[in-house]
């Protein structure tokens, strides 16, 4: 679990914001959650057979013997909300969160036991225009973040019943070649097969590449949904390959998943994931919902912005106050006071605890403030402040107080 530092903070302040923006250009509402669950509620959506619930789930007893989780992913939770609070009768929601998940996971480079996600989620819509719309919000984003060198991959499957032919088949085969199965696979072998695909043990990659493909046992309906998918991208010309091998990591997913994946990040690639889950809301006690969802992981996110050249975030102020001699704090507080009501944003430091003009200086040098605003008792007496250019070698200037707001602005602008 990492501290997220103020000065990493501020680029995260940066991507979130562009994030937000977008998410919200098309219509979705931000929903806050619980990080607690009932243990339930993931173990039932997740499904038994998965890394999350198998081996990686923060779960403990509280004070009154109920099994709790720490959240390891946004979509139980978002759904277990629209069932308690009534979101889903007759009614469509468009719904996003964004906060840390947890998975006891190995943590590395990209793989964390706290990380965050982007959570972005539609439910009553049964595709595929959204399924396509969710992408292309994907597409938009890694536009206006500058990013590059991020791939799609989509992949079906299909109907429950397609997924039960699929699954029939994947346990012949995979029972053929039991011998050469690694532990994990030969447990799902009964519980979930269509998991094996999922393996990451490069010994299981040859076998499974061989096995069969669920396009192949695809029923009519569901290759129409797939092949609408399929023209609506196209027709906004998002480029994207298809992987049959693409089954993710969870259970409840039917029909359409996806994949954005990157080559910057070395082996934990996967930046924003998602699919369709229309049997989860009635698994889960609610009524019939079709529903489709991503999920972005911040911390993947915010490496590739810098791994493609993104500007850093800026926590410095933009002015920091100097306030030397005598009734010149007092002077200097009202004018912060007065900067931050006049310049809608202006990040304003007042130099605390007093010291000397060149202490103080010091202090605003340290800060990265782009400008000192400096008050004495000559400045204070002419109704004037000094202003001093602390990046650009720029000589001080004095400036009229009530002059002054307007001469950053315009300055700040540049
Ligand atoms: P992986 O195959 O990398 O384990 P996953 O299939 O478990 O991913 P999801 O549950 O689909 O991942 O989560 C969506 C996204 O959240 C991932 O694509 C990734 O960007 C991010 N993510 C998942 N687990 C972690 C983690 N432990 N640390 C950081 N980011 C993560
Ligand atoms: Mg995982």
């Amino acid at each position: 679990m990492n501290d997220i530092l103020p000065d990493v903070s501020a680029t995260w302040q940066l991507v979130e914001s562009i994030v937000c923006d977008v998410i919200e250009s098309y219509g979705y509402r931000e929903i806050r959650l619980p990080v607690l669950e009932h243990t339930e509620v993931f173990a039932r959506a997740i499904g038994d057979a998965t890394d999350i619930v198998e081996k990686e789930m923060y779960t403990f007893r509280d004070r009154n013997d109920e099994s709790l989780t720490m959240r390891p992913e946004a979509t139980a939770g978002m759904v277990r909300a629209g069932i308690t609070n009534g979101l889903f009768h007759n009614q469509r929601q468009k719904l996003w969160t964004l906060g840390p998940m947890f998975r006891y996971e190995k943590p590395q480079k990209g793989r964390y036991r706290q990380f965050h996600q982007f959570d972005v989620e539609a439910m009553g819509y049964a595709g595929p225009d959204i399924d396509a719309e969710l992408i292309i919000m994907c597409a938009r984003m890694w536009e206006r973040l500058g990013l590059s060198r991020l791939s799609l991959e989509i992949n079906t499957l299909g109907s429950p019943q397609t997924r039960e032919k699929y699954r029939e088949e994947l346990v012949s085969y995979f029972s053929g070649v039991k011998s050469q199965l690694d532990e994990d696979s030969i447990r799902r072998l009964g519980k979930n097969p269509l998991r094996i695909l999922d393996s990451k043990n490069p010994e299981m990659q040859e076998l499974v590449a061989a096995a069969p493909v669920m396009t192949d046992y695809l029923d009519a309906e569901s290759a129409a949904h797939f092949d609408g998918l399929k023209s609506i991208l196209d027709a906004a010309g998002v480029a994207f390959e298809v992987n049959p091998r693409l089954v993710r990591g969870l259970d409840y997913y039917n029909l359409t998943v996806f994949e954005w994946i990157t080559d910057a990040l070395g082996s934990q690639g996967a930046v924003c994931a998602g699919g369709r889950y229309d049997g989860l809301v009635e698994k889960l006690g609610g009524r019939s919902t079709p529903a489709i969802g991503w999920a972005m992981g911040a911390e993947r996110l915010v490496a590739l912005y810098e791994a493609c050249g993104g500007e850093a975030g800026n926590s410095a102020p933009d002015v920091y106050v100097v306030a030397a001699g005598d009734g010149a704090f007092a002077a200097g507080m009202k004018l912060a006071e007065q900067l931050r009501d006049v310049i809608a944003g202006l990040k304003v430091e007042l130099n605390l605890g007093g010291g000397s003009f060149k202490s103080q200086l010091k202090r605003a040098d340290k800060s990265g403030a782009a400008y000192a605003v400096i008050l004495g008792e000559d400045e204070i007496a002419r109704n004037e402040a000094g202003l001093k250019p602390l990046r650009t070698g720029e000589d001080q200037t004095s400036v009229a107080l009530d002059e002054l707001a307007n001469a950053l602005a315009e300055r700040l602008k540049g």
